[in-house]
């Protein structure tokens, strides 16, 4: 389209005239995040067209209910931009429904509670410590307070999904509804195996791909759409759109889920998020953004392995996809003080309980380290070798004192990777 317009609704100069602390925070948060390695493994640089749909007056809209059945007026544009971000995200993942209103990876996860479960029914799923999520019936969040957990872990010597245990805990609970996916997996997951046994027991199949649905976007990893009843995901993580959520589904599931989202959970949408959406979604339909999946796991895999030929450990022994666990407990060191040394070198990274962890979550005994932010950067394999040596380095001898010489060692490496390969550049 030809602009005729002189303003579509952002405008940093009009923000830093009247408000220059909150100005000030954008373009220091943006200094913090260029002069870093990111590696938080939820973590991405969203494209400067998601970001403009964000900043847009589409913010301004109420818009409950869907596309051509809302219950207020005005709603023409942007039920285009909720059109376009519904039948994208269904031509993307092959699915026959999408919802496209989550405000969030927890607001899709809910609306799965909403439309399959009662208070007081049976959920099954990994235990937060073993890589699971918040979200998935931990004592703490709306999903084990109002419902019934049972959880499942991994396998002691390989540390990936205890798929005998799924069973047995599947055979003897009957649950409702059974989930795979988390937060700290590194390894693909057996969609097939999960779908027979919530075909035997008669449970609905969910998949929480929040983290690993950007590398199924790209068709690096199979897909869990053809296999699960229910997909939800964030639009944030590898797959690199705004922070919001969305799922896909059967269409047998359809008007159930459609109701969970709105009314039951959410009220008016958030248009501009929508939209951004919808930009996501066509970006990631690109061969460059297939490319940059591969890349990402490519990445990851040699992070791994450079890590543990200098003596830490993957779970697992390496990854799959876009992160990797790490257990520091070969070195002598906590995940809390790891995380510390790296933040003083300009490595932001993340603690992490790992299986059978004997810390506290608060202390835990690795890290988790992702891909996405620093491929979005354009780095690649010689760039990961050197990556793995500075946090390395930061981790085993450095301090949480940034003036340290090491932490001032490791932040010269950081600062020469990140002018070569700029995030946001210039
Ligand atoms: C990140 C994540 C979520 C939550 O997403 P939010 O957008 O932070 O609410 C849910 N499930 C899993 C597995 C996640 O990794």
């Amino acid at each position: 389209m030809v602009h005729d317009q002189t303003f579509y609704g952002s405008d940093f100069d009009a923000l830093n005239a009247f408000d220059p602390d909150i100005a000030d925070v954008l373009l220091s948060e943006l200094g913090r995040i260029r002069s870093g390695l990111q590696l938080i493994a939820s973590e991405n640089l969203s494209s400067p067209a998601v970001l403009t749909a964000l900043g847009s007056t589409l913010s301004n809209k109420y818009a409950e209910g869907y596309p051509g059945r809302r219950y207020y007026g005005g709603c023409s544009e942007v039920d285009k931009a909720e059109t376009l971000a519904i039948d994208r995200a269904k031509e993307l993942f092959g699915a026959e429904h999408a919802n496209v209103q989550a405000h969030s990876g927890a607001s899709a996860n809910q609306a799965v509670y909403g439309a399959f479960m009662k208070p007081g029914e049976k959920i099954l799923a990994m235990s937060l410590p073993m890589g699971g999520h918040l979200t998935h019936g931990t004592k703490v969040s709306f999903s084990g307070k109002w419902f019934d957990a049972v959880h499942y872990g991994v396998v002691k010597e390989t540390e990936n999904i205890d798929y005998d245990e799924v069973e047995a805990l599947a055979r003897e609970h009957r649950p409702k509804v059974i989930c795979a996916g988390g937060s700290a997996i590194p390894r693909l997951i057996d969609f097939e195996r999960f779908r027979a046994i919530a075909d035997e027991v008669g449970a609905i199949f969910w998949v929480d791909a929040a983290h690993f649905i950007g590398l199924v976007a790209g068709k690096a990893i199979p897909s869990p759409v053809p296999h699960a009843d229910v997909v939800t995901f964030t639009t944030h993580k590898v797959l690199r759109g705004p922070r919001s959520g969305a799922l896909v589904c059967k269409q047998e599931h359809a008007a159930a889920l459609d109701k969970a989202i709105f009314p039951m959970m959410q009220g008016g949408p958030q248009m501009h998020t929508i939209a951004a959406k919808a930009v996501n979604f066509k970006e990631a339909m690109t061969p460059e953004y297939a490319q940059y999946a591969k890349d990402v796991i490519a990445n990851s895999q040699q992070l791994a392995a450079s890590l543990l030929e200098l003596g830490i450990r993957p779970t697992t022994g390496g990854t799959d996809t876009h992160l990797a666990l790490l257990d520091l407990q070969g070195i002598g060191v906590t995940g809390r003080d790891a995380e510390a040394r790296a933040d003083a070198a300009g490595i932001v990274l993340n603690k992490n309980a790992i299986p059978f962890d004997p810390q506290k979550a608060n202390i835990a005994s690795g890290i988790r380290v992702g891909t996405p932010s620093v491929t979005t950067q354009g780095m690649g394999i010689e760039q990961m070798k050197t990556i793995a040596s500075l946090i390395h380095r930061a981790v085993t001898e450095g301090d949480a004192d940034p003036d340290h010489p090491v932490s001032q060692e490791v932040r010269a490496g950081v600062t020469e990777l990140v002018d070569r390969f700029p995030a946001y550049p210039r």
